[in-house]
Formats: structure tokens, C-alpha cells, sequence
């Protein structure tokens, strides 16, 4: 018995696809599965963090529907993956979330926007609002620069609790608790795996979208998301460290690092979201979890409007737009921040620590 419904057909899946065998080649879900005889509801959960949602073990498989069988292994492990991101959210108060989360996300978004432009408003007559400022300390005109830091400093410090706070339910649910803390290889392994998105390959051909022809799109469109946050993030990061150690402020010219870092990051954060709506756009109902596409719309829209309202803040940084596009920037980054720990981005929390523990599993069995 298991302790939801989505837990109780995945586990039937897993019994049938561990007599079948026929996709272990695809990706670590099934080399993962092989490992165990019975699946408890924390082994589950691993398995349905590990899948990549690639759709391969669907196309390929002979039992899929109409056979009585009926064996989707991407939409069940997709639901409960959904259901397992409510299961350890922090505060547990906090897990409806989930459930409507286009709707969530676009209220917070709107009300953190609204929050800055009035705030600006509020805060600055009418000639600073709108007036041109440029050269060093122009964006400190509209809001100061400690307000800035500690009002984004709490935010970002929240989440990362949130953050740890859900990865310790995982850990405790799966059952590897402490242990992979202290392996390095793992973690090294896990992070290559994670970086490359070694197992959205469909075993080597790609990933399966709107038909039965596999492509690299969907990787190619997460690869320029991912790593274009991950450089607008560097960018902050790197201009934190400009104001406090060199004494450096806000904004630079178009040729120092924390615009380069944030341009190209910019340009990654609007070709891949896009890119990867499209996708979702014309994707298999049968391989997804229909009922909450909203939750996958809500992060991708974010993440296409940080990118947007930041090449916007830069393009036009020296005119009288700047103030309006600051309090949107913010608003719409602010508000990224606060939800990460009760949206999609939380998938790529959870299939990391997957991915490591199914790393030790093999080096603990002699395969790496
Ligand atoms: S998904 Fe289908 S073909 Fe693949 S292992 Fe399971 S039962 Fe076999
Ligand atoms: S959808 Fe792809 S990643 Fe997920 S179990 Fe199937 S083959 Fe593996």
C-alpha cells in the first residue's frame, strides 16, 4: 500500500517495467529501479525526481496505451513529482501552493510589481521618477542602495531556508540522509550529469516532444535558460562584491563585468524561455501532467520577464524610462525570489539531490 494514488499506479508501473527491462538503457530512472525488488513511497519519489521527462520509455514501450497495460511512466512520474514538490514544501502550510500555481505566482508577481511602481512613486516627487539619471549611483537615486540590499537580501535568504528546509523532507523521505553530504565524487558526477542534462536524451537520440521523431530543442532551449539565469546571477553576484570591495556602484558601462555576465545571461533568459514555451506549446498531452501545466507557464513567463525587463533597464538605462523599468525589474525579480520555493524552479533543487544519490548508489555497487 502506498500512500497516494499517484504513488500507489507508480509503484505498479515500476513492478511491470522491472519484469520488462526494456528501456534500461534510456536513462537512470531504470538502472535506478533495477536496484530494487519492492519501491517504497520515498523510493517513488526518487525515481520520479530522477526522470527527466525525456518521453523515450512512452514512444518506446509496447505496453503503452491502448494495451490493457497501460504504462506511462513520463505522466505518472510527472504527477507525482508535482506531488511530492507540495509534500515537502516549507512552511508545510505553504503546499497549496502547488496545486494552483499559475494563479499563485501570477498574484504575487503583480502585487510585487505594483508594490515597487508605488512605492517609487511614493517615495520620489515626480522629477526623480521620471528625470534622466546617469553615471555611477543613478539607480540609488530611486531607491537607496542599503533599502535595495536588505529588502532582496531577505528575500533570497527566505528562499534559501525554504530551500534547505524542503530538501531536508526529501532526504529524510528517500532515505539517504547525511552520507551524501560527505561524497565528493557524487556530487561531482551528479553536477556534470545536471549541467550536460545528460539523461534528457532519450537514451541518445533526444527527447520526444509532439511526435515520435526525437530532438535536442527542449535541451537546447533549457540549456540557454538555465545557464542564462545562472550567468544573470553571476552578474549580481559580481556587482555585489564591486560596491563593497572596490567601492564601485551601480550601473556600469556596457564593457564591465557585471554587464557582460547580466547580457548575456539577458539574452539566454529571453531565446530559452520562449523557446522552451513553444515546446510546451505543441508537446504530447499523453507524456505531460496536464493538470498543472500552469506551474511549468508560471516559472517559464518569470524567468522570460526577468530577461525582458532587464535588457529593457539596460537598453534604456540613460532616459527617463529608467525609473518605471527599475520598479518593473525589481518587481518582477522580487517576486521570482520569494516564489522559487513554491514553483517549478524547485525541480532543479530535487533532481539534483536525485541524481547524487543515484551516483553513490552506483559507485556503492562498483559502476563508477
Ligand atoms: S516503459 Fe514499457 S517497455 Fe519500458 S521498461 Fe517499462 S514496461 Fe518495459
Ligand atoms: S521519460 Fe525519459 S527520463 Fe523519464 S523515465 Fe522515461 S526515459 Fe527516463
Amino acid at each position: 500500500m502506498h500512500g497516494t494514488r499517484i504513488l500507489e499506479e507508480a509503484g505498479r508501473l515500476m513492478t511491470v517495467c522491472n519484469s520488462c527491462r526494456y528501456c534500461e538503457g534510456l536513462c537512470a530512472v531504470f538502472p535506478a529501479m533495477e536496484m530494487r525488488r519492492s519501491f517504497s513511497d520515498g523510493d517513488l519519489n526518487y525515481l520520479a525526481n530522477l526522470c527527466h521527462a525525456c518521453g523515450a520509455c512512452y514512444t518506446d514501450c509496447q505496453f503503452s496505451p491502448p494495451h490493457e497495460f497501460n504504462v506511462n511512466v513520463p505522466r505518472t512520474l510527472a504527477i507525482a513529482r508535482t506531488e511530492s514538490y507540495a509534500a515537502y514544501t516549507w512552511p508545510a502550510a505553504f503546499a497549496g501552493a502547488f496545486a494552483r500555481n499559475g494563479l499563485v505566482i501570477s498574484i504575487i508577481a503583480a502585487l510585487s510589481i505594483a508594490a515597487f511602481i508605488f512605492g517609487f512613486a511614493a517615495f520620489n516627487d515626480r522629477q526623480v521618477l521620471f528625470g534622466v539619471h546617469t553615471g555611477p549611483g543613478a539607480f540609488y537615486k530611486l531607491m537607496p542602495h542599503n533599502a535595495m540590499a536588505a529588502l532582496f537580501g531577505a528575500a533570497f535568504l527566505y528562499a534559501i531556508i525554504a530551500l534547505v528546509m524542503g530538501v531536508r523532507a526529501f532526504w529524510r523521505d528517500i532515505g539517504e540522509p547525511i552520507g551524501m553530504v560527505a561524497d565528493p565524487p557524487s556530487l561531482w558526477q551528479a553536477m556534470r550529469d545536471a549541467g550536460e542534462l545528460r539523461y534528457l536524451d532519450g537514451g541518445g537520440v533526444g527527447c520526444f516532444n509532439e511526435d515520435e521523431r526525437p530532438t535536442d530543442r527542449r535541451k537546447v532551449f533549457h540549456h540557454l535558460t538555465f545557464y542564462g539565469f545562472a550567468l544573470c546571477f553571476a552578474s549580481t553576484c559580481v556587482a555585489t562584491l564591486y560596491h563593497y570591495l572596490l567601492a564601485r556602484e551601480a550601473p556600469y558601462a556596457w564593457w564591465d563585468l557585471p554587464v557582460v555576465l547580466g547580457t548575456l545571461g539577458g539574452i539566454g533568459l529571453l531565446i530559452g524561455p520562449a523557446g522552451l514555451l513553444g515546446e510546451k506549446w505543441k508537446r504530447d498531452p499523453d507524456l505531460v501532467d496536464q493538470a498543472h501545466t500552469g506551474m511549468d507557464t508560471a516559472f517559464i513567463v518569470m524567468l522570460f520577464m526577468t530577461g525582458f525587463t532587464g535588457m529593457a533597464l539596460l537598453l534604456w538605462r540613460d532616459t527617463s524610462a529608467m525609473g518605471p523599468l527599475l520598479a518593473l525589474h525589481l518587481g518582477v525579480v522580487f517576486s521570482l525570489f520569494i516564489t522559487m520555493p513554491y514553483g517549478k524552479f524547485v525541480h532543479g533543487i530535487y533532481r539534483y539531490v536525485a541524481l547524487v544519490r543515484y551516483a553513490r548508489e552506483r559507485r556503492m555497487m562498483g559502476h563508477g
